[in-house]
Order: C-alpha cells, then sequence, then structure tokens
C-alpha cells in the first residue's frame, strides 16, 4: 500500500508537532482522561472501529446502546486527532451553502444531507445533555464575519438559502456588527443561531466515558497496523501484535488514516489546522475583542477563527501546518489582534498547537465503503464536529442493518487528483498567505 506521507522537509517538524497534544490550550484544561488500557490480547467483536475521535466514538456508543458488541482502538489516546485539537465551535454542515451543497450531490442526497446535517449541532447538545458531560457548552451563535464586499454578497445568499429552508441564521451589519466583534474590519457576518461552542477534547472525553457505560470496551495506544479480511470476518492487528476479529470494521480515523486503508486516505488531501491561545485577557482586551462573547470564524479562504473559553482565554486560528520557526505562531497571532483590534497592549500567548483535517475535491465529506463490511466517512474540510457526531452514529446504524437517511452516496474512495502535488502547493500557499495576503 502506498503512503500517505508529507513532504520530506516537514516530517520531524510534523512528527514532534503532531503528538503534542499536550502543548494544547483544551489539554490543560479539560480534566482528567479516559481510563482506557492498551490491547494485550485476542478479542471477538461484533463491530471493530478504529479511532477515537467523534466519529469513532460516537459509534461506539450508538453501537453499544443498541446491544451490539463494539470494541474500539485508538492509536494514541482518546481525541488524540483532531478532535481533540479544534476551535469546538460546532457548526452545521460545511462552509458551503446550500445551492453549493446542492450542487455538489445532486437534489436527492443534498436535500437529506441539509436536513441532517443542519441538525448535527442539536446532536451534540443532546449528546452532552443526555450523558452530563460537562464540556464548557456555550449556546452564543457562531459568527461568520465577510473579510470583503464580494464575501458579504455571498453570505447574504447563504444566509437567505439557510432562512428559506427555515433555518434560524441572520445577517448583521455596520452598527450591530460592530457591537458584535469590536472590530471595523469585517464587511458583514451571518449569525448562526444553530452553533454554539465547546471545549472539545472534555467532549470528546465525556463521549468515551459514556461509550464505556454503555458497554463499549475501548483501548488506547493500540494503533492498527494491519485491517484484512479472513474468511467471513474482518481481522485487525496492532502494532503490539494482538488482534480483534469482527464482523464489521468502521473505519473512523478520517486525516490520520495514513497507510492503513487507501480508500480512505487517497481521497484526501490532508492539511494542518492550528491554534494559538493567550494567558485569560486583562479587561481592557476582553471588552474590546468580541465583546459579547461569541465565536466568529471567516470568509477569507483560508479563513481566521477566534473565540474565548470561560477563563477568558483568546484562541486564534487558521489552516496550514506550523513550520515557520518556534515564536512564528505567536507573532502571527499578535498581528492578527493588531491589525483587527488595534491599539491593545500586547496579548500574553501561552500554548500553540496544531492538528491534522482532511479537504476533499469537492469540498464535501465522503461515505466510501471499499469491501463488503468495512465502512468510513472522511473528510470534514474543516467542519467536523457537528457532522461527525452525525456521522458516526450513521455508520453504527448501518453496521447493525438500520434503516437510515443517507445523507451522502456511498463511495469506493477514488484518490484526489494529483493529490501529492496539491498538498505541498496548499501548504506553501497557505503560509504565504497567512503571512501576507490575509492580513492586507
Ligand atoms: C485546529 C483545528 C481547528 C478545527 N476547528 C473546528 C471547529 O471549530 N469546528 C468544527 O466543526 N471542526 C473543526 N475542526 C475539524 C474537526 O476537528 C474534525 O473534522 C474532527 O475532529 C474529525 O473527527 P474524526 O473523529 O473524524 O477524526 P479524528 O478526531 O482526527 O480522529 C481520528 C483518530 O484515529 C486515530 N487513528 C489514526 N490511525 C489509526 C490507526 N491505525 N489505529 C488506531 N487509531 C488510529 C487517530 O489517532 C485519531 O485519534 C478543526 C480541526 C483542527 C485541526
Amino acid at each position: 500500500m502506498r503512503r500517505s506521507a508529507p513532504p520530506r522537509a516537514h516530517r520531524s517538524r510534523l512528527a514532534a508537532a503532531e503528538r503534542a497534544l499536550p502543548s494544547s490550550m483544551w489539554h490543560a484544561t479539560a480534566g482528567p482522561s479516559v481510563a482506557a488500557s492498551t490491547l494485550t490480547g485476542p478479542v471477538t467483536a461484533d463491530v471493530l472501529v478504529i479511532g477515537g475521535g467523534f466519529n469513532g466514538i460516537s459509534a461506539a456508543l450508538r453501537l453499544a446502546q443498541n446491544g451490539a458488541d463494539a470494541v474500539l482502538l485508538e492509536a494514541g489516546e482518546i481525541g488524540e486527532g483532531a478532535s481533540g485539537r479544534n476551535a469546538g465551535m460546532v457548526n452545521p454542515g460545511q462552509f458551503l451553502g446550500p445551492a453549493e451543497i446542492r450542487a455538489v450531490l445532486g437534489a436527492g442526497h443534498a436535500e437529506t444531507f441539509l436536513a441532517e446535517l443542519g441538525g448535527a449541532p442539536a446532536l451534540v447538545g443532546e449528546l452532552i445533555e443526555a450523558h452530563g458531560i460537562a464540556c464548557h457548552a456555550d449556546f452564543r451563535p457562531v459568527i461568520r464575519a465577510a473579510h470583503d464586499s464580494a464575501s458579504a454578497k455571498l453570505l447574504e445568499r447563504q444566509c437567505d438559502d439557510w432562512q428559506a429552508l427555515g433555518q434560524p441564521v441572520e445577517m448583521a451589519r455596520d452598527d450591530d456588527l460592530a457591537a458584535l466583534t469590536g472590530s471595523t474590519r469585517w464587511a458583514a457576518a451571518m449569525l448562526d443561531r444553530r452553533g454554539f461552542t465547546i471545549q472539545p477534547l472534555a467532549f470528546v472525553r465525556g463521549l468515551a466515558w459514556a461509550a464505556q457505560e454503555a458497554g463499549a470496551r475501548l483501548y488506547q495506544e493500540s494503533r492498527v497496523t494491519g485491517l484484512a479480511r479472513d474468511g467471513a470476518a474482518w481481522c485487525a492487528t496492532t502494532a503490539s501484535g494482538h488482534e480483534v476479529r469482527a464482523g464489521k470494521v468502521i473505519l473512523s480515523t478520517n486525516a490520520y488514516t495514513g497507510a492503513l486503508h487507501p480508500a480512505f486516505s487517497d481521497p484526501l488531501v490532508t492539511s494542518g489546522a492550528f491554534g494559538v491561545a493567550s494567558r485569560p485577557l486583562p479587561d481592557a482586551a476582553r471588552e474590546r475583542i468580541l465583546p459579547q462573547g461569541h465565536s466568529l470564524y471567516d470568509t477569507h479562504r483560508i479563513p481566521l477563527f477566534f473565540r474565548f473559553d470561560p477563563d477568558r482565554r483568546l484562541m486564534v486560528g487558521s489552516l496550514g501546518f506550523l513550520s515557520d520557526g518556534a515564536r512564528a505562531p505567536q507573532a502571527w497571532a499578535q498581528r492578527v489582534i493588531d491589525r483587527l483590534w488595534p491599539g491593545l497592549p500586547p496579548l500574553d500567548w501561552s500554548h500553540v498547537w496544531q492538528g491534522t483535517l482532511g479537504l476533499t475535491s469537492h469540498g464535501m465529506p465522503r461515505l466510501i465503503s471499499p469491501e463488503e463490511g468495512l465502512i468510513g466517512t472522511v473528510g470534514c474540510n474543516g467542519r467536523g464536529i457537528a457532522p461527525n457526531c452525525y456521522f458516526g452514529r450513521m455508520l453504527a446504524d448501518i453496521a447493525l442493518g438500520r434503516d437510515c437517511p443517507m445523507p451522502l452516496p456511498v463511495e469506493t474512495g477514488a484518490p484526489y487528483p494529483a493529490r501529492a502535488l496539491r498538498r505541498d502547493a496548499m501548504d506553501a500557499a497557505m503560509r504565504l498567505y497567512r503571512n501576507t495576503f490575509l492580513l492586507n
């Protein structure tokens, strides 16, 4: 099998950065990690789930709740991938609006996608409530801000399309916009009342506790290195040589699939995404930056995102791998603040971390089943908390043989055209963009 490796120059830096979950603000504030052991002997299950992020844990929870014998193997710790590293902005669907989604998926799947994924943030809210997950859920709407007049027009059209579907979104302009953002740099914004924020690592850990309570067996530090059919069963082998045999496999490794199965890694171009967080802000800065406490992401091609945690720490983030030098991310974050909220004293930046996400050629997730009994979704294009909670549950329902809505067509995993070249070009473009054009 071919390996989906980053360009050679990035490898050592990435290896170190990717293992550095403890460097994130979420790790510092998430509370206890999940008590789950390493796989130390042979195990059988009805369904094996590989990957312990929102997708895999949601699948394991749903399977166990429905009486299936579910085993989950996670290579690192639960939440080790993008699920423990993101900005915690729970949004419906994708960056695309209804018209673009219809153009990609065609009428049948698109209407199901819009209806089902529109409700996915509510599903996250239900999971938090049902399982009493302490993850700092803050139900203030999420703001999407337009960085120029052309993007403002796009947002207005998307807002009209969402409203036509009865979704609670609205535009903010002029004084309202300035009052919401504390900045005059954005041209307009869409307030999405379906969205809210969470502490993402605390949420994925809480889901994992719930899955264990329901009867799912979760193993950490148990990387799957081989996956093959053996008669009617699937057999997964871990790095330490232990085997899990199961009738069905849900592959929830998303942008971290690597060499495990090309049908799930080849349809993606992987991209870095990162966060830089401050220590709790002093009053003057807290009252200027997003003064009403909302979270915000914008329409730049390489978007900027901002949010607070309950202790007034500010997270600023964007896309791309961090390979610009030791203090560069903090300097970048300070430039962003100076540009958008000029005149404040420099902030005290305490945490820098990054994760990997998967981009697809059409900007929408893909549902992949290359062989009987093996299924997964990949490529949430940076919009993956609510969608992956939904998809995990959906994949479990499919594995259980239940009827369920199908928001995506089932594919066999066609490669993203020229993905290695694209990955390198995108990475270079993202770095250039964030360090130059983004701030113009
Ligand atoms: C910095 C950043 C900011 C983001 N911000 C947002 C946001 O605000 N809102 C939003 O909706 N989305 C956001 N996203 C995207 C979101 O985090 C992802 O879409 C989502 O977490 C993916 O969940 P997942 O369960 O599919 O994959 P992951 O959480 O990546 O989980 C995959 C897991 O599989 C494991 N794994 C891989 N290979 C193996 C193997 N061989 N054996 C066993 N286990 C394996 C990995 O260790 C990993 O834990 C952001 C992402 C990043 C990186």
